[in-house]
């Protein structure tokens, strides 16, 4: 991974994650390292956060036999949705699910590259809990643990392969 200073805007350090994606044994790790602690749960779905979590949530879901699910920016996802506004730095967003995409009673397992603040993470267990799912865990290849994402999720189950403090 590399850090892209004042990326998308000044003082945000981005990090890049696409020499990590485009190294065979370092993907192939990474991804197996996502998932390697809900190895021994039964996750019916993997939910993936647009757009760099569905990376690392597809390729989850095949290991673990689940279906994948896409969370979504709005207006891309062409059925019937769910939607959940969460905060930003400065203002909010949205994120969006079908409504079919996951049933009552289903356990699920939700992936995505990074948590900063969290909202984003917050935002996806909020819509898998509105159409009767489980949250079984959420899972990320890095955290930025100075944005105390955590916080956003108290209680929950989180995973997270490279930690920055
Ligand atoms: P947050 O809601 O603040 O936890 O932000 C998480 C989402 O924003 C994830 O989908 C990340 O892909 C993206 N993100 C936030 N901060 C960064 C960063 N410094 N570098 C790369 N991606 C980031």
């Amino acid at each position: 991974m590399r850090d892209i200073p004042d990326y998308p805007k000044p003082g945000v350090v981005f990090k890049d994650i696409t020499p990590l994606l485009a190294d065979p044994d370092v993907f192939a790790a990474t991804v197996d390292a996502v998932g390697a602690p809900f190895e021994n749960d039964r996750i019916d779905k993997v939910i993936g956060v647009e757009a760099r979590g569905f990376v690392f949530a597809a390729p989850v879901a095949y290991r673990h036999r689940a279906g994948f699910v896409p969370v979504r920016k709005p207006g891309k996802l062409p059925w019937e949705i769910e939607r959940e506004e969460y905060e930003l730095e400065y203002g909010t967003d949205l994120l969006e699910i079908h409504r079919d995409a996951v049933h009552p009673g289903e356990r699920v397992l939700i992936v995505d590259d990074v948590i900063a603040t969290g909202g984003t993470a917050a935002a996806a267990a909020t819509l898998v809990e509105r159409l009767g799912g489980t949250v079984v865990g959420l899972a990320f290849v890095l955290e930025l643990e100075f944005l105390h994402g955590r916080e956003k999720l108290p209680g929950r189950r989180i995973h997270t392969v490279v930690t920055y403090s």
